[in-house]
C-alpha cells in the first residue's frame, strides 16, 4: 500500500483525488491536509499544518495553492517524502523552491494529468511539424472560480509550440485589443475563457490559407486529472530524486 497524503484535499482536485484513491485500491490514505477543514471531517487524520502529519515514505499529491505548493516541495525533501503536485500559476521563486526539492527527492509535475492532455501535446507536435507556416491560436475554458489565467495547461502547450518553432516568450500575447493591424506571423494569441462550471477545455487552432486545423480536448470530469495524479504517485513512490512529468509514467507508444 503506498502511504498517500492529500494537500488540499477539501478542494475540487482533492476530492476527486481522495474518490479516486479509495475506488482504486493500492493506497492508504493516511492524512489529508487543508487550510479549510470541513465539519465532521473524522477518518483519515485531517490537518492545516502538511509538517505535523508528513512522515518519510508518504507520498503528497497536492492540488491547492502556489505558495502551499512551494512550501510543501520544501517539507517533502526534508522529510524524505515524494510530491505529486498539479498546482499551476506558481512565480519565480516558488518555481525555484521546486526545483529544489527535486534535487533531493522524487517530484512529478504537471499542469494536467490527463491522459487525454497529453495526447493533444504528442499531436501538437505532429501537426506542428506539418504547418509550420499556419497561425496558431489557442483558447481555453474554465469554471468561473479558476484563479490563474491563462491556465496552466494553455502555457504548456504554447510553450511546446514556442519551442517547436524557436520563438521567443515574447511571442505570446494574451487577448488582443484596438486597432493592432495585422497579426504577425511569430505570434501565438492565448485566449482565456471564464464561466460557469467547465473543468477545463483546450482547443489549439492552426489557421492556414483557406483552411484550418483545431485540436481539442475536452476535460468533463475531475476524475480524468484524478487518475492521472495516482498513476504518477504509484511512479514516484519507487522513484530516485528527480524532477519528472506524465511522459515518464506514459511515455508515448504504450
Ligand atoms: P480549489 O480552490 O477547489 O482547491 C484548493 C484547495 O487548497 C482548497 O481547499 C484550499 O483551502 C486549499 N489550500 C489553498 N492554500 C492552502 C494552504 N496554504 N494550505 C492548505 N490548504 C490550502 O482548487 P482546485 O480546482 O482543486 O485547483 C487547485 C489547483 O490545481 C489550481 O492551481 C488549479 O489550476 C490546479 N489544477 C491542476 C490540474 C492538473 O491536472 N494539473 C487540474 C485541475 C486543477
Amino acid at each position: 500500500m503506498i502511504p498517500l497524503v492529500l494537500l488540499g484535499a477539501s478542494g475540487r482536485m482533492g476530492r476527486a483525488v481522495a474518490e479516486a484513491a479509495a475506488a482504486g485500491g493500492g493506497f492508504e490514505l493516511r492524512a489529508c491536509v487543508d487550510r479549510e477543514i470541513p465539519r465532521g471531517a473524522a477518518s483519515p487524520e485531517w490537518n492545516t499544518d502538511l509538517s505535523a502529519v508528513l512522515r518519510g515514505g508518504d507520498v503528497v499529491i497536492e492540488f491547492s495553492s502556489p505558495a502551499a505548493a512551494a512550501a510543501a516541495a520544501t517539507i517533502c525533501a526534508e522529510r524524505g517524502a515524494r510530491l505529486v503536485s498539479g498546482t499551476t500559476g506558481l512565480d519565480a521563486t516558488q518555481e525555484r523552491a521546486m526545483t529544489a526539492a527535486a534535487e533531493r527527492t522524487a517530484v512529478l509535475r504537471a499542469s494536467n494529468f490527463s491522459v487525454g492532455v497529453l495526447a493533444l501535446r504528442r499531436a501538437l507536435a505532429s501537426a506542428l511539424a506539418a504547418l509550420p507556416e499556419w497561425d496558431l491560436e489557442i483558447v481555453e475554458r474554465h469554471h468561473r472560480l479558476k484563479a490563474d489565467s491563462p491556465s496552466g495547461t494553455a502555457l504548456t502547450l504554447a510553450q511546446d509550440a514556442l519551442a517547436a518553432r524557436g520563438w521567443p516568450a515574447s511571442a505570446l500575447v494574451n487577448g488582443r485589443a484596438g486597432r493592432l493591424g495585422a497579426r504577425p506571423d511569430a505570434q501565438i494569441g492565448l485566449h482565456a475563457v471564464r464561466g460557469g462550471s467547465f473543468v477545463g477545455d483546450h482547443t489549439v487552432l492552426f489557421a492556414g490559407p483557406g483552411e484550418s486545423l483545431e485540436l481539442r480536448h475536452v476535460a468533463q470530469d475531475r476524475a480524468a486529472f484524478a487518475q492521472g495524479a495516482l498513476k504518477a504517485a504509484r511512479f514516484v513512490a519507487d522513484a530516485p530524486p528527480g524532477a519528472y512529468t506524465l511522459e515518464a509514467v506514459l511515455p508515448a507508444g504504450r
